[in-house]
């Protein structure tokens, strides 16, 4: 058995992992050459005017055996029965790599391109303000997940395995640390060649994933898909279907409604993406002009009660850029990434107010489609006040104001943005509320209210405003015996890890 135990280290001290082992190995009453160690935990504790990292590590005597690897166990499944499995984002390639290595045999239909020719998309979107309907930052190889933050904030392993998938993304190419790290954390720029790796492995154990092939349609026979209509062509014979095609899939939904398949309206949040320059997130954080080349970027976690709801900042991305994330032309969506280093100039966080039944009234002729049709008004209008891909901002002072700003500091958003009055693009319901949380948090925290940040409009693919239901032990919908509704457009995951876990427990349920 190991020794465990915490040390607590400044973060000069940090930088020198050799240096911080051979503490624990004193510690722990061994030579340094003698044991190995092997961190668990690492948090860092900013409260105090000394910031300091705490780390909790097991030391293993040489020769002792480590616990057993945590990592998959592939075997061939070339000849094995197929499973289909509909959208290639976490959701899809996790369960395709369980079923893997349960010895059934993944067919991946991905509508978006593989990540070297999606990135030309992206440049596309970038810089002329394009969007290609199926290859996005939503779209494509690896999902939503491709070019997200990769933040991996899920730890309960209520979920399912959550070392499992940290130790495939590591032996896939994710740093060592996100093992350990209390806010573990890949970055943007590490992402696409880790989710290329994963594409490898599933093809190397006999899988299969297809390109620019958008699933349309299912072929019904009684309470049975028994096949699937394609972009150019179709697949004549499925026996079980995994639907994991994310949030953005508004085809998808459409299509179940219009074949009178039960889906449910569910609740999301909508607001905007705030963005700081990441100075002055620092200077609050840690209490200092500056943070000095030994602390990280810092990030905050902020929740108000307004008026009986719910305001919360939502996917912070210390260093990073914020994103355009939508996946039509003709609106304006945006999110946020940071690459590893978290090295850029600004902070931003979404910052988002949660919205229900009580605000989808209006579109209430859409039946279960409702709060997708609330979502995409709001994200039309964005486009409408902009006129393009450039996202509607203001600065935070003049919307607590009510005042259009001016101009517009210097910010990360490529496609560029136009000065407007957020109130104009958010229902009064939630600008009222942002607005409120505001005053409340520059209260609390002086620096935080000012001019020199922006409100950028609008963030509104915070999860899914669908629900597709599925049995709650057999996971198949409630009147198709084979199709598994999986993933974060189901309705059943907010975020890359708790996606790859759904993945894996409905491969699971399979067997
Ligand atoms: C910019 C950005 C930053 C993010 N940052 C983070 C973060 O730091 N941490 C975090 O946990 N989460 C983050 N997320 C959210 C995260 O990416 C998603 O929660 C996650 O990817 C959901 O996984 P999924 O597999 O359920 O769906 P998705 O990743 O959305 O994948 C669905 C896939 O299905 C495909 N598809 C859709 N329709 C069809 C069809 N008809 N036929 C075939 N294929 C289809 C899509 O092309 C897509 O590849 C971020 C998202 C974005 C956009």
């Amino acid at each position: 058995m190991p020794m465990s135990f915490q040390l607590k280290f400044s973060p000069q001290d940090v930088v020198d992992a050799d240096w911080v082992n051979e503490q624990f190995a004193k510690s722990a009453g061994f030579d340094a050459h003698t044991c190995k160690v092997v961190w668990r935990k690492k948090s860092l504790d900013a409260r105090g005017r000394a910031p300091f990292f705490l780390i909790t590590a097991d030391v293993y005597v040489t020769g002792e055996l480590l616990e057993a690897e945590l990592g998959y166990r592939l075997k061939s499944v070339e000849k094995a029965s197929p499973v289909h499995i509909i959208g290639a984002g976490p959701a899809g390639l996790f369960c395709a790599l369980e079923l893997i290595e349960l010895g059934l045999k993944p067919i991946v239909l991905e509508r978006g391109k593989a990540v070297k020719e999606r990135r030309r998309d992206l440049a596309i979107m970038n810089r002329e303000k394009v969007v290609n309907p199926d290859s996005n930052y939503c779209f494509g190889e690896g999902g939503a997940g491709t070019y997200s933050d990769g933040k991996l904030y899920t730890r309960s392993n209520k979920r399912g395995p959550v070392q499992k998938v940290l130790q495939c993304l590591v032996d896939h190419g994710a740093p060592d640390s996100i093992l350990y790290d209390a806010h573990p954390h890949i970055g943007t720029n590490k992402l696409p060649q880790l989710v290329e790796g994963i594409r490898e492995t599933i093809v190397a154990h006999g899988g299969e994933i297809r390109f620019e092939t958008r699933v349309d349609g299912l072929v019904m026979e009684s309470d049975r898909i028994v096949g699937l209509r394609l972009n150019g062509g179709a697949i004549e014979k499925v026996d079980k279907v995994v639907l994991a095609t994310g949030h953005s899939a508004r085809d998808i939904f459409e299509m179940l409604v219009d074949a009178n398949i039960a889906i449910e309206a569910k609740p999301f949040a909508i607001g905007v993406r705030l963005e700081h320059p990441q100075s002055i997130i620092d200077q609050i954080q840690y209490k200092c002009d500056d943070r000095g080349e030994f602390l990280p970027p810092s990030s905050y976690s902020l929740v108000e009660q307004v008026q009986g709801r719910g305001v919360f900042s939502f996917c912070m991305c210390p260093g990073g850029i914020i994103a355009p994330a939508a996946t039509a032309a003709g609106e304006v969506v945006v999110n946020g990434w940071s690459p590893s280093k978290r090295n850029g100039n600004f902070a931003n966080s979404g910052f988002v107010v949660s919205v229900d039944d009580r605000d989808f009234n209006d579109f209430n002729a859409h039946g279960e489609l409702r709060a997708l049709r609330y979502q995409q008004h709001w994200e039309q209008l964005a486009y409408q006040t902009s006129g393009s891909l450039s996202a509607p901002a203001q600065r935070m002072e003049d919307f607590i104001q009510g005042k259009l700003s001016r101009d517009l500091p210097s910010n990360s958003y490529i496609p560029g943005l136009v000065s407007a009055q957020i109130g104009d693009v958010l229902s009064s319901a939630v600008h009222t509320r942002i607005r409120e949380s505001l005053v409340v948090l520059g209260k609390k925290m002086k620096a935080f209210r000012t001019n020199d940040a922006i409100l950028v409009g609008i963030e509104s693919r915070t999860s899914s405003p669908v629900r597709i239901p599925r049995h709650s032990v057999t996971l198949t919908h409630p009147q198709i015996l084979n199709l598994f509704p999986c993933g974060e457009g189901a309705g059943y995951a907010g975020g890359i890890m708790s996606a790859a876990l759904d993945g894996i427990r409905v491969a699971q349920a399979q067997i």
